[in-house]
C-alpha cells in the first residue's frame, strides 16, 4: 500500500505544476491562484478566431479552438512542458476534461466522429515512451462523446537525398512528412486534429494535406495552446 502512495504521488504531485507551491487538498495540478491567472483563449466567436484567420486561404477548415495563450515565458508554457518533457500525462487528462466541458457547452464541436493527434515519429515516440496528446485526446474524446483515433495518421521522414536538399528550409518542417494509413475510415467524416501548441500551423498544414486525400473530409482543429 505504502508503494502504491509512492507511485501515486509520482504520478500526482502535490505542488502546484505552474508555481511549485504546496497544493491544497481540493486543489488538483493546478492551484486555485494560478487557475485564476490562465491565460485562457476559448474562442467564442468566428471574428476574433486567430487561428481559423491564420489557415484562411491555405486549408479549408470547419472550427477551429485552442486553450491557452502560449508565450516565451509563462504558465501556459509550463503546463505544456511538465506534459511533455516532465511526463506528467495526467496534465493532459485535466486540461481535455477542462477545454473539452468548455467546447461541449459551445455546441460547435458536437459533429465529431473522430479525434486525431498530430502523431510524433515513432522514434520520437520511442524515445520519449508517450505521445504527449494521448490523454489530452481520450479526453476530449469522451466530453465530446466520440472516438479517439490515433493510428491511422503517421509521421515519416524523407529520404536523405530530400534531407539534404531540405536542409536550408528546416525550419518551414519539410523534413517531416505525414501518411494516412486508410483513406476510406474517414471519407464523409467530420475530424477534429488535435496538437499541443500552434505556432505558425506548418505542421498541422502538413497533416491536414494529407487527411484531404480523403473524399469528402471536413477538417476542425484544437490545440491546447496558440503563440499569438
Ligand atoms: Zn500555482
Amino acid at each position: 500500500m505504502k508503494y502504491f502512495y509512492k507511485v501515486l504521488h509520482l504520478f500526482f504531485p502535490k505542488i502546484c505544476i505552474t508555481c511549485n507551491t504546496q497544493l491544497l487538498t481540493f486543489e488538483k495540478l493546478i492551484c486555485t491562484q494560478c487557475r485564476h491567472d490562465l491565460p485562457i483563449i476559448c474562442y467564442k466567436n468566428y471574428k476574433d478566431n486567430k487561428i481559423k484567420s491564420a489557415f484562411l486561404g491555405r486549408i479549408p477548415i470547419e472550427k477551429a479552438n485552442s486553450f491557452l495563450s502560449y508565450r516565451k515565458i509563462g504558465k501556459a508554457k509550463k503546463i505544456i512542458h511538465s506534459l511533455k518533457y516532465k511526463g506528467h500525462q495526467e496534465v493532459g487528462t485535466h486540461i481535455g476534461e477542462w477545454f473539452g466541458s468548455i467546447l461541449k457547452k459551445s455546441n460547435e464541436f458536437h459533429e465529431i466522429n473522430h479525434i486525431i493527434p498530430v502523431p510524433l515519429h515513432r522514434k520520437k515516440l520511442k524515445k520519449r515512451g508517450f505521445n504527449q496528446l494521448t490523454t489530452f485526446g481520450q479526453s476530449l474524446a469522451s466530453q465530446l462523446n466520440t472516438n479517439y483515433t490515433p493510428n491511422l495518421l503517421i509521421r515519416t521522414s524523407v529520404s536523405k537525398t530530400q534531407t539534404f536538399k531540405q536542409r536550408f528550409e528546416r525550419f518551414s518542417n519539410s523534413e517531416t512528412t505525414f501518411r494516412l494509413m486508410d483513406t476510406q475510415l474517414f471519407k464523409n467524416q467530420h475530424v477534429l486534429l488535435i496538437d499541443d501548441v500552434m505556432t505558425t500551423g506548418a505542421t498541422l498544414e502538413a497533416c491536414c494535406k494529407e487527411l484531404l486525400k480523403t473524399k469528402n473530409i471536413k477538417i476542425s482543429i484544437v490545440t491546447m495552446a496558440y503563440t499569438e
